[in-house]
């Protein structure tokens, strides 16, 4: 049965990335991963630890105000519940339910600041596909995150094509979440 939650959220920082979470207690274990996840077995994809974030931090969707470089908008584009099987240094295997993303995945420490995710080779893979491209929108609002932007600072909004990983340097830039002074996650 599973036992925990999982958020992906896709976030316009000072790159286009997304936030991998899983609940672990009361907070969400956070990764940015710059491509995305993906459901074929194939594909390795970067993914950078950043801090634990509270719970709320997952639920949000809209647009983070003052942030210094890309429009800030986040969007939920993926969750549902999740298990954990397997919880080791440098290693994390669990299986998801979301709308997206179904079956195993694992996640394991290749560097300093620097694990790859990958899907397990099971019934749930689908070599091949690229579910990023494949269900851009939000899973709550149907909503993109250009949407999401526009909706919310139209005066603002840039539609910035993704540039790909550079280096882990912009992503802990950009992607640390930094306690406001309301409690409100900045980053993530
Ligand atoms: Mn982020």
């Amino acid at each position: 049965m599973p036992s925990t939650r999982f958020v992906v959220q896709l976030h316009d920082a000072t790159t286009l990335h997304f936030d991998l979470r899983l609940q672990a207690g009361e907070v969400l274990r956070s990764w940015a991963v710059p491509k995305g996840p993906s459901l074929d077995p194939a594909v390795r994809r970067l993914a950078v630890p950043v801090e634990d974030h509270e719970l709320s931090a997952g639920e949000f969707e809209g647009v983070h105000e003052g942030q210094p470089r890309g429009t800030g908008a986040v969007i939920i584009w993926d969750e549902g519940l999740a298990e954990i099987t397997r919880d080791e240094p440098g290693h994390l295997a669990f299986t998801l339910y979301g709308s997206k993303l179904t079956g195993g995945f694992a996640l394991t420490r290749t560097g300093e600041r620097r694990w790859i995710l990958v899907k397990t080779r099971e019934a749930t893979a689908r070599p091949g596909s690229d579910i990023v491209a494949e269900r851009p929108a939000s899973v709550r609002t149907g909503r993109t995150w250009e949407e999401v932007a526009a909706e919310t600072r139209p005066s603002t909004r840039a539609l910035r094509s993704f540039s790909g990983v550079r280096s882990s340097a912009w992503l802990l830039a950009g992607c640390g979440g930094r306690q406001g002074g309301g409690g409100l996650q900045v980053g993530g």
